[in-house]
């Protein structure tokens, strides 16, 4: 989905929107948001998803006559596998993580956490990755802001546009029902997420107008106070019920 642009000189699109939730019976689910932008001639992507979304990102770069190594730069929220695994279909952008994250992230013991232990320690020494302070300006017109909790060095991602602003949460709120009850699962540390929520509440409520791309929803505008989706839940699976493999029986997954 495209959102009102452009703001500060960047079109943006939400190539892939993430879902709100969890699989029951099969641990994570990992639907993450990943988002383009173009402008001050630069082809930037917030986040980049995890293994699963591979094909569809080459398609979804494809549909817009790009591809990945038409990418300037990658901005990533955090460092779990369903936001930044596939930097190394990037590897020749410049890519931004927070200072704090990637020291934390390579501390934390292999294989245990959503942490993709190999995709971190090469992307340390990687000759194109930038560690990115709080405030930092990490691409024209685009500030990086840390907003803890989730993990301790999350990043959300700030543009100031002349009429509103848009500001790319990753997973420091990661949904709708995050931002409305102040509090957020999977989370490092409930209180700092706390903090963190409260801190891009102000962001959105500084200016009518301004935009939340959250890590794992539709984006959102503010009316009368209270969150508004942006565009239509689109989300489904497809699963082999029948007895070959053309059959498939398509699942909804929102709700109306
Ligand atoms: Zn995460």
């Amino acid at each position: 989905m495209k959102i009102e642009s452009p703001i500060n000189g960047y079109d943006i699109d939400v190539m892939v929107v993430g879902f709100p939730g969890k699989t029951v019976c099969h641990g994570g689910l990992g639907w993450s948001t990943i988002v383009l932008l173009r402008g001050h001639g630069r082809v930037a992507m917030i986040d980049t998803g995890g293994m699963g979304v591979r094909r569809l990102l080459i398609e979804r770069l494809r549909e817009r006559g790009l591809k990945p190594a038409d990418v300037t730069d990658l901005l990533l929220s955090h460092a779990h596998y369903d936001h930044m695994l596939n930097w190394t279909m990037l590897g020749h952008a410049r890519i931004v993580i927070g200072a704090q994250e990637m020291a934390w992230a390579l501390k934390e013991p292999w294989g245990t956490t959503p942490v993709p232990e190999l995709y971190v320690r090469e992307l340390q020494g990687w000759k194109t990755a930038h560690q990115a302070a709080d405030g930092e300006e990490v691409i024209p017109g685009i500030f990086a802001r840390v907003t803890p909790g989730h993990t301790p060095g999350h990043l959300c991602y700030i543009i100031k546009g002349r009429d509103f602003d848009v500001i790319f949460t990753g997973d420091a709120v990661k949904n709708r029902a995050e931002f409305l009850c102040g509090r957020t699962d999977m989370t490092y540390d409930p209180a700092v997420s706390s903090a963190s929520v409260a801190a891009i509440w102000s962001l959105w409520r500084e200016r009518p107008g301004n935009i939340v791309i959250p890590g794992h929803d539709i984006p959102m505008v503010l009316r009368e106070g209270m969150p508004h989706y942006l565009a239509e839940r689109q989300d489904a699976i497809a699963a082999w019920f029948g007895n070959d493999i053309d059959t498939m029986t398509t699942i909804q997954l929102s709700v109306r």
